[in-house]
């Protein structure tokens, strides 16, 4: 039998047995957790357990690192969960409370707060449904598990950050309410923090992504191929919105020369990397969305609000170049959106 990993198999315990008893194991403890709490964690002794083989010693692995791909797609889809559900309890608090004389929502810092919150999770969710998207056509289409996996990594890695800062975002627009167990944005953060650990943290991904494109199947010319691709095919409004994301990727081509040049290099600098690339699938998916919404009969136009919004925090401005203070913070009709926006279906 291998040693290490390579000697694992992968087996399915079930909790009880056919004549309903207790399956042979014992639960050693149950850990205290900050979060996830509903959910128990513990550690498992098996005692001559009865167990049915999934897959044998040396296939083990890879079996469940198959499962952690299509996991990681989920916790993108709860992280993108995590940020409706953030957004809607400090809007719907916001047009409540009353504080300094007026509605929290009358206050412009507060309605900058809600539209940032809404920009990241609306980015969170296209990179959730795109990834998910890519995993149904890479079951018909081989040639496409490389674009899978790096989507599978960008969406776990920038997803999980995000709800992580939109949940905190939502307790503070709550205020001293937020941090009590008296509204839901306590929990909600609880929750939220396993996102980023779990199915492989930051890091981890982050790591996926440079050993993807740095590796034979060159997965870093194949990004830049789909974002260009994606970005030639934006037409209308919404390609004039497109206009700082031509240097944000040829800022992306020099990196991969760089790392090209200097793999050994790599560890230090994917992080970085990885964040850009995160935050442009993002920017172009949200002008995809904005296009589309130009040709429909409905006239709204969220889409291109938002991805303006996004593409402004994103790369519309020079690390430490101090705040645009010419700019309105919030436009009449991103004003309107927040006013619109439903609460309950
Ligand atoms: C609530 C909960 C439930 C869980 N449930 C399950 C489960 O059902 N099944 C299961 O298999 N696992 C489960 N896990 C385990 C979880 O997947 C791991 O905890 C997680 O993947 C991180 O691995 P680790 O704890 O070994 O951290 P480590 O590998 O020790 O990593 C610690 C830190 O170091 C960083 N790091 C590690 N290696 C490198 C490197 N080479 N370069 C740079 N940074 C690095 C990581 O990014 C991380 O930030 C669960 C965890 C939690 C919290």
């Amino acid at each position: 039998m291998p040693a290490g990993s390579e000697g694992l198999g992968l087996y399915l315990v079930p909790r009880r047995l056919d004549d309903g008893s207790l399956n042979r194991y014992r639960v050693r403890r149950l850990k205290e957790k900050i979060g996830t709490r509903g959910l128990a964690t513990g550690e498992i002794e098996l005692q001559g357990a009865i167990g049915f083989e999934v897959a044998p010693p040396t296939r083990g692995l890879r079996i469940m690192m198959e499962a952690l791909a299509y996991s990681r797609i989920h916790n993108a889809m709860a992280a993108a969960g995590v940020q409706r559900r953030a957004f809607v309890e400090a809007l719907g608090y916001a047009r409540q409370r009353q504080a300094f004389g007026a509605p929290l929502m009358a206050h412009s810092a507060i309605q900058v707060q809600l539209l940032d919150l809404q920009a990241d999770w609306m980015a969170s969710l296209v990179l959730a449904l795109t990834t998910a998207q890519s995993f149904d056509l890479a079951q018909q289409d081989a040639a496409q598990q490389i674009w899978l996996r790096l989507l599978t990594a960008l969406a776990k890695y920038r997803t999980a950050e995000d709800a992580v800062r939109g949940a905190t975002s939502a307790l503070e627009i709550l205020g001293g309410n937020g941090y009590t167990e008296e509204y839901p944005t306590a929990r909600l953060l609880r929750d939220a923090l396993v996102l980023p650990v779990w199915e492989g943290p930051a890091n981890i991904q982050a790591l996926e992504v440079l050993r993807l494109i740095l590796g034979k199947s060159n997965a870093g010319g194949l990004f830049e191929r789909q974002v260009a691709a994606l970005l030639a095919s934006i037409k209308g409004e919404a390609a004039a919105l497109a206009a700082p994301l031509q240097p944000a990727l040829q800022s992306y081509r020099q990196a991969l020369d760089h790392l090209r040049a200097d793999p050994a290099g790599g560890p230090g600098h994917i992080g970085a990397m990885t964040a850009l690339m995160a935050d442009l699938i993002c920017a172009v998916l949200l002008l995809r969305e904005a296009a589309l919404e130009e040709t429909a009969a409905d006239g709204k136009q969220r889409f291109a609000l938002i991805a303006a919004r996004y593409i402004q925090a994103r790369f519309g401005r020079r690390p430490h170049a101090g705040p645009d203070l010419t700019a309105d913070p919030v436009n009449a009709a991103e004003r309107a959106m927040l006013d619109s926006e439903r609460i309950v279906d």
